[in-house]
């Protein structure tokens, strides 16, 4: 059988995924791009900080991304990409979940991330509500609100001290976990309130928040908690191709977003989770443009061949 052939696969369709499909569809490349519709910031009613689109829902502005990628001729594909094969010289062939299969010159994975949340009754139900994880993208509407950290995770303190900048009423919870002495100087000298105890829930009654349950069953009334989960990036198609990760799971990467098998590029949040809408979406625009310029090489390289 004779699959579709396109120059590049983009698997992910989020802010990152889209942004690479579009500036390759403007670059006249035939594109694909799957997703399986599952975008990181999905739990939160407003995406802030995306210069001339603040405060818009998350899922407007992909929807309006994928009517301008379709305008391109970029075909999209709302399954999950669950497999891909082969390498630069014969090409990729990557199998959708619905069982479609596309043959590409070049891949970009925009894959993203998934945040671990603490395995207690509340998180999952306040995640992006009234549990945040970014100040840059949710502060400002909790500004000079009681507010809490998730205290015990890696990064917990310096948190603290950033979200200090948003609110004067501010307390660490240190979760049951040991607070190095200079740290609760810091935090003290910040006017930060330190509270010691387990965390077991996140209190919500119905559409409202009441606070951080702890251990001894007293709950600290605050509107919101900021927390730094860990990020699991979704690497498993750069491994199954054979590609190199770190310790904590990100694909080894040259500045260019270029991955260690040759024809496959990652970006967004797959490479920082810490990117935000707008920078994720700025990266790959560049990565686009050094898949395209790969491309150009590659069909150079294909016409003096061809003189020969
Ligand atoms: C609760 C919350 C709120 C946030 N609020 C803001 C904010 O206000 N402003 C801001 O700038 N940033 C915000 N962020 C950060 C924002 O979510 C990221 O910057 C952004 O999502 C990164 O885009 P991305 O395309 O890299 O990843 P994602 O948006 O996560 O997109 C990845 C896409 O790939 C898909 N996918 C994964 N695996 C496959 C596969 N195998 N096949 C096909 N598709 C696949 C996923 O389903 C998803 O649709 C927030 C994050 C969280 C967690």
């Amino acid at each position: 059988m004779t699959l579709d052939q396109f120059d590049v696969a983009v698997v992910g369709g989020g802010a990152a995924g889209l942004s690479a499909a579009l500036t390759l569809g403007r670059s006249r490349r035939s594109v694909v791009i799957f997703d399986a519709g599952e975008p990181r910031n999905a739990p939160a009613a407003e995406m802030h900080g995306f210069l001339s689109r603040d405060g818009l829902a998350p899922s407007e502005l992909l929807q309006v991304g994928r009517g301008e990628v379709i305008s391109y001729g970029v075909r999209f594909i709302g399954h999950t990409a669950a497999a891909v094969r082969g390498d630069v010289d014969t090409g990729f062939v990557v199998t959708a979940g619905n069982g479609t299969e596309i043959a590409a010159r070049r891949l970009i994975l925009a894959t993203g991330v998934e945040d671990r949340l603490p395995a207690i009754p509340g998180a999952r139900e306040a995640w992006g509500r009234f549990l945040l994880h970014c100040p840059y993208c949710h502060g400002y509407e909790v500004r000079d609100r009681p507010l809490a950290i998730f205290g015990g995770l890696p990064g917990a303190v310096g948190q603290a001290l950033l979200i200090r900048q948003w609110t004067t009423d501010l307390t660490y919870v240190t979760n049951g976990m040991a607070l190095a002495e200079e740290d609760r100087h810091k935090l003290l000298a910040r006017g930060i309130d330190v509270r010691e105890g387990a965390i077991t829930a996140l209190v919500l009654d119905g559409g409202r928040f009441d606070g951080i349950r702890l251990d001894g069953g007293h709950t600290v009334r605050v509107d919101a908690v900021f927390i730094r989960p860990p990020a699991r990036p979704r690497t498993e198609l750069i491994a199954s191709l054979g590609g190199t990760l770190d310790a904590s799971g990100f694909a080894h990467i040259d500045p260019s977003g270029r991955t260690s098998i040759p024809g496959v590029w990652v970006t967004g949040n797959l490479v920082d989770p810490r990117a935000q809408v707008i920078t994720a979406a700025g990266h790959a625009n560049a990565v686009a443009m050094e898949v395209n310029a790969n491309l150009v090489d590659d069909d150079v390289h294909t016409a003096l061949l061809a003189l020969d």
